[in-house]
């Protein structure tokens, strides 16, 4: 197959490296065109109000057969350009595999996800992988990731994505024996405790820190239940935000009707 790959680490980052050098090892055709620093949170962005930068950067830590390219705009930049300048035709896009998870409402600010959002609008079938990791844990088990990615790409051998479905993927932080297998998952709820911290400066002025504690409500069957009992997590996602209950309802209640005047 062939791949373009991308992500929102950043083009050194380690899950990328092991994500094409394990495909490529395998054999499919991996291009890299990523962001050339860490990008994560930054969503859907695009850059309209600079030049974006593309160059060639040595294989290095990739696989000798990866073709790897940096840009220096966002993970939607790199999708846009990768596939207008580097690789018009790949059969899959792939993106991650990100350094932490990305379940339930991450889903929105994800530049992991949002990146396989643009590959689908542009018209290509993606899958976003990320590793449900954290800063603290002493080891991350990327490969576990990768072979997983390998195995879903066999499955899509036989079983196409249907059009404008993108995969989300999020594998437990674990030695790939000890994964208890696959569920297919509907987008969970995860909320952050304490998202704003106010801290001072040493001149005595306000800032702020985003972060926060995610809360997750564990339904079964959702991405956050699958994930914390120690299973890959794969979520069919598409772009259609509408709430088509709300077109009755709304309508119904008159917000056709109402009175400008
Ligand atoms: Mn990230």
């Amino acid at each position: 197959m062939k791949l373009l790959i991308t992500n929102d680490d950043g083009v050194f980052a380690p899950g990328i490296i092991t994500l094409a050098s394990f495909l490529a090892e395998r054999g499919e055709e991996c291009t890299v065109v990523a962001p050339d620093r860490e990008r994560s949170s930054v969503g859907h962005a695009i850059t309209l109000t600079r030049p974006l930068r593309l160059w060639a950067i040595p294989s290095g830590l990739y696989s000798s057969t990866c073709s790897v390219y940096a840009c220096d705009g966002t993970p939607s930049d790199s999708v846009m350009l990768g596939l207008e300048e580097i690789i018009p035709e790949p059969d899959l896009v792939l993106s991650g595999i990100n350094k932490g998870p990305n379940l339930g409402d991450d889903l929105t600010y994800s530049g992991t996800v949002s990146a396989a959002m643009e590959a689908l609008i542009l018209g290509r079938p993606s899958l976003a992988f990320s590793l449900n990791c954290r800063d603290a844990d002493e080891e991350q088990h990327y490969e576990t990731a990768a072979a997983v990615a390998g195995s879903l790409l066999d499955f899509l051998r036989g079983s196409p994505l249907p059009e404008g479905v993108l995969l989300n993927v999020n594998v437990p932080n674990v030695p790939l024996p000890l994964l208890k297998g696959i569920k297919v998952t509907r987008k969970g709820v995860r909320l952050y405790e304490g998202k704003v911290t106010r801290l001072k400066d040493p001149a005595g002025r306000s800032y702020f820190w985003v972060s926060g504690r995610p809360e997750d409500r564990l339904e079964e069957g959702s991405d956050v239940w699958a994930v914390a009992g120690g299973f890959v997590s794969v979520t069919p996602v598409h772009m259609d935000m509408t709430h088509f209950p709300s077109l009755q309802t709304l309508t119904a209640n008159g917000a056709e009707k109402i009175n400008f005047k």
